[in-house]
């Protein structure tokens, strides 16, 4: 979170944790952030410019000037029982809502007011937002509101943000009062704004009607040279302001000394200037009213410290400034679209237009990239090179992306997630209409992380990783060149119906190859009937094979590859078409490339056909140019898994993703509790382990079944436990060096007599030097043991695992992730996925297990994680599995938790409107 240059001194209670910059609805930026006794002024202003109207919709009774102890009331507040948000644009203060708590302790009154000039932009709906979440985490459930029957668009902000309202009028007065409490609906409608809002700040950057170039040299070598130049050769279609103190005209054009010398009005300025300049232009291109900046420079973050603080200060100028910067340290952006036809960045090469939208983390790369793209004809619809990121990130290109009707396939190349949460929030939803395709480097590092729990350990694997992918939806490879082969069938193919697919090849070998490749892949090739077979037969000499592959051998010129490759499209028995040409001479190549292609061209159906051309020259432009292109790979098996991650992607697409289940009879106020009295015990930021105690107060808040158990400190109670129980107990030995208790000779198991739980309690004590106690537990008899997990992973934020208990999990890893909050169907697919859960259905005539209850604790234990942010590790292991009908029991359970800050994480979703 970025410093903010307004806040001098805070005051003791300041929750630094709650700035937040965020977007209006036009796009531009505006900071929320707590109010601070320097705001007085600010303050003063916003009443001061107040119509008689505004200034009394009940936010100071009616006044335009406040006085010393007025400012000193509305500015300095405890942020628990008064609490209040300004927003701040352009360095002015133009919004302030208020709280105060009622007697009643968790009731408070709100009130906003907004800025004259300022009003529709969805300020008020900001406040509202931040205030209500603030409000729930300081224990207050209702606001109540005062507002004056004329204020029609105060009664819309409070109607438009979702709450569920209740109004009464009274005396020219509407009371409305509200839960601070989240809806779905609330969601959606943030959810909506978002995106909305996200999307119109990133017009000036693909739209801009106008563009300078700060540093535009007459050197063309140079940097900012090269980026002119393109311009120019692009014929972006408005004007291009050089801007070079030194020189009057660049490349022909009439050049400015600053931004503030061109006449005109200025929508994007691409900054090339030494990195101790950036500042300086930055802050003239605020003055200018600039609204997007492209920040060419390196020099900033990538640097080290002094790096990072120069990039803070020059975000602190495009957030307080509401302009939106691409980079620092990146290579420019790029949008074909006829209508602007930029192209802003200085590489040599410029990509054909096309549909497929590429963000590079990597400027180098970038390069590369649209060298590749071009070579392979794929088409670019935009391209942004993000650089630092230090405000565009990838989310807000996704965002960007969602709804840009130039694009219909997303590729990043990523190095680091910045905010993972809303990254697999944002994919999870966008990879519904448009496939995002990723390269993600630094594989290993997730491995790297050490972790304390096996939830931790198996999460890091890289198979979970992919699985993590998978579930978001998004396609991800390891190679830029796996990527561009996906990315040609998925720009210019319809996605594969199912997973069936026919060969047609004119030799043996390579289609043996291609059937390797495509079943290694999971893809079928499928047998042909006897009718399909008799049709092809007609038509191919005596000597082809027409099982499938149909190898229609060497001398299978154009007629048969577009007689049999037509039978094999209006045949209902495959899903794709995979055809292998081998040009056996030079005479028929273009012919027969060409029969393909008008074949493909007249066919009316929804099948995907793709073509391996083994020919070091490469494809011919009949297969693979113009608009309505067959990808067309050098070998089958590019082909073969370019096809099998579109089929994964299709599937994942067409399949039921379930709903996230609520659960009744939660006890959300005592779990509530006894995580927060953990948190007053933490002494680091490492977070701390639940006693046993809590761990199960938890786990039965949410209604998770538990075996009988009580810790005790002395061998009397763990046998007046043991007859309580009435049968055989567990003793557990419990110690802060005891993680893995049954290791160090800590656990003592099936004990139904009181010499065998005395002795056992002698025993489990004395393995440890620092008991504490021992935990006198039911022993359950029988059953299967099964382990169900959380962790926070880097990438994803909070998973969920599962797996069966002991050397399941550790020895063979046989363990199954999903991505936190889990559906219905997610928790059914997590086991099937398990392979040795098959012995919960009574394999080889061993017990079966309640697997619907196995279900239930999955989802149950979502719905905690959902609720208590703080949790950032539990391992269940193991959770005994009864038989059908009878449950399970969490006979061990761990927790630890870590201090989220004053910062509310709602939902452990995202903030939504954070950029
Ligand atoms: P740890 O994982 O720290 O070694 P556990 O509490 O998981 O300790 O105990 C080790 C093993 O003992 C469990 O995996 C399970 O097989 C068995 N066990 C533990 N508690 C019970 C119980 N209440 N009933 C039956 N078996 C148990
Ligand atoms: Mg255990």
């Amino acid at each position: 979170m970025n410093a903010d240059p307004t806040v001098v001194d805070a005051p003791d209670g300041y929750p630094e944790g709650w700035q937040f910059d965020t977007v209006l609805k036009d796009g531009k930026t505006v900071r929320i952030r707590p109010i601070v006794a320097n705001d007085g002024d600010g303050l003063q202003q916003l009443v001061r410019g107040m119509s008689n109207q505004s200034a009394y919709h009940r936010f100071f009774r009616v006044k335009h000037e406040l006085s010393e102890s007025e400012l000193e009331y509305f500015t300095v507040l405890d942020y628990a029982d008064r609490m209040a948000f300004v927003a701040i644009a352009a360095g002015e203060l133009i919004g302030v809502g208020r709280y105060d708590r009622q007697r009643e302790g968790t009731v408070a009154e709100v009130a906003f007011a907004v800025a004259e000039g300022h009003q529709g932009r969805g300020v008020a709906s900001q406040l509202i937002q931040h205030l209500t979440n603030y409000a729930r985490t300081q224990g207050i459930d209702q606001f109540s509101a005062y507002v004056l029957a004329d204020n029609h668009s105060m009664m819309r902000v409070f109607r438009n943000a979702g709450f569920q309202m209740e109004r009464s009028f009274e005396a020219g007065v509407y009371t409305v009062k509200f839960p601070t409490e989240e809806s779905a609906e609330r969601w959606e409608i943030e959810t909506q704004r978002e995106r909305r809002a996200v999307a119109a700040s990133m017009m000036p950057i693909f739209y801009p009607h106008s563009v300078a170039v700060i540093g535009a040299s007459r050197n063309p070598a140079s940097i900012g040279g090269r980026l002119f130049r393109n311009l120019l050769k692009g014929e972006f279609t408005g004007p291009v302001f050089p801007i070079n103190p030194k020189a009057s005209v660049v490349r022909s054009v009439k050049a400015y000394k600053s931004v503030l010398d061109v006449p005109d009005s200025i929508d994007l300025a691409f900054i090339s200037v030494p990195a101790e300049f950036v500042v300086g232009v930055a802050k003239e291109c605020a003055e200018k009213g600039v609204k997007g900046l492209v920040v060419i420079t390196a020099g900033f973050g990538e640097t080290g410290a002094a790096g990072r603080v120069l990039e803070q200060e020059l975000l602190d100028i495009v957030r307080s400034s509401g302009m939106r910067m691409v980079g620092p340290n990146c290579m420019g952006i790029l949008n074909t679209d006829p209508v602007v036809s930029i192209d802003g960045q200085f590489g040599p090469i410029s990509p054909p237009r096309g549909n497929v939208a590429m963000s590079s983390q990597s400027g180098a790369l970038g390069i590369a990239i649209l060298d590749y793209a071009k070579r392979l004809n794929i088409g670019i619809s935009s391209f942004v090179s993000v650089g630092n990121k230090a405000d565009v990130s990838g989310n807000d290109l996704l965002l960007f992306w969602e709804d840009d009707p130039s694009t219909d396939v997303i590729l990043l190349y990523l190095e680091s997630f910045g905010n993972p949460h809303r990254f697999s929030r944002l994919a999870r939803r966008i990879a519904r209409k448009k496939p995002i395709v990723v390269v993600k480097s630094g594989r290993s590092a997730a491995g790297a992380r050490a972790a304390s729990s096996h939830t931790g350990s198996l999460a890091s694997s890289d198979t979970a990783v992919d699985a993590l992918f998978r579930q978001a939806g998004v396609i991800r490879l390891d190679t830029l060149e796996s990527m561009f082969d996906v990315t040609s069938l998925l720009a210019n193919q319809p996605l594969p119906k199912g997973r069936r697919v026919g060969v047609l090849t004119n030799a043996g070998g390579p289609a043996i190859l291609a059937v390797d490749a495509l079943e290694a892949q999971g893809l079928d090739v499928v047998e042909f009937s006897d009718s399909l077979k008799e049709s092809i037969q007609n038509i191919l000499s005596p000597d082809a094979s027409v099982t499938n592959p149909v190898d229609m051998i060497a001398s299978a010129g154009p007629s048969q590859y577009a007689a049999c490759l037509s039978l094999m499209l209006d045949s209902a028995e495959i899903d794709a078409v995979f055809v292998i040409f081998i040009p056996a001479s030079s005479d028929g190549v273009v012919d027969t490339a060409q029969a393909i292609r008008n074949t493909a061209d007249a066919y009316q159906g929804d099948k995907t056909i793709l073509a391996v051309y083994m020919s070091s020259d490469g494809a011919p432009d009949e297969l693979s140019g113009g608009t309505n292109k067959i990808p067309t790979y050098p070998f089958p098996e590019p082909a073969a898994l370019a096809l099998s991650k579109a089929v994964g992607y299709a599937e994942w697409r067409e399949k039921d993703h379930g709903h996230v289940v609520e659960f009744d009879g939660v006890d959300r106020e005592r779990a509530r509790a006894i995580v927060d009295s953990g948190i007053a015990r933490l002494m680091d930021t490492d977070g701390l382990w639940l006693e046993p105690a809590e761990v199960d107060g938890i786990l039965d808040a949410y209604g998770i079944s538990l075996p009988v158990s009580r810790v005790v400190t002395t061998a009397d109670d763990a046998v007046s436990v043991w007859s309580q129980v009435g049968g055989p107990v567990v003793l557990k030995v419990v110690a802060p060096s005891a993680l893995h208790k049954s290791d160090i000779g800590g656990v003592a198991l099936d004990l139904d007599s009181e010499s065998a739980v005395r002795d056992a309690y002698e025993a489990v004590t004395s393995v440890v030097a620092d008991a504490e106690g021992v935990l006198v537990q039911e022993f359950v008899a029988g059953g299967h043991e099964v382990l169900i997990g959380m962790t926070d992973d880097p990438n994803f934020g909070p998973l969920i695992v599962f797996g069966l208990g002991g050397v399941f999990v550790e020895l063979i890893g046989d363990v199954s992730f999903r991505i936190h909050p889990i559906t219905s169907v997610d928790a059914r697919d997590m086991i099937q996925e398990v392979k040795s859960a098959r012995l919960l259905e009574g394999y080889r005539g061993g017990d079966p297990g309640d697997i619907p209850a196995v279900r239930d604790t999955l989802l149950r234990v979502s719905a905690l994680v959902e609720d208590l942010p703080e949790i950032v590790e539990m391992d269940l292991n193991p959770v005994k599995v009864r038989l059908p009908g009878s449950g399970v029991s969490v006979v061990d359970a761990r927790m630890r938790i870590r201090s989220v800050g004053d910062r509310w994480v709602p939902n452990r979703r995202d903030i939504p409107s954070e950029i």
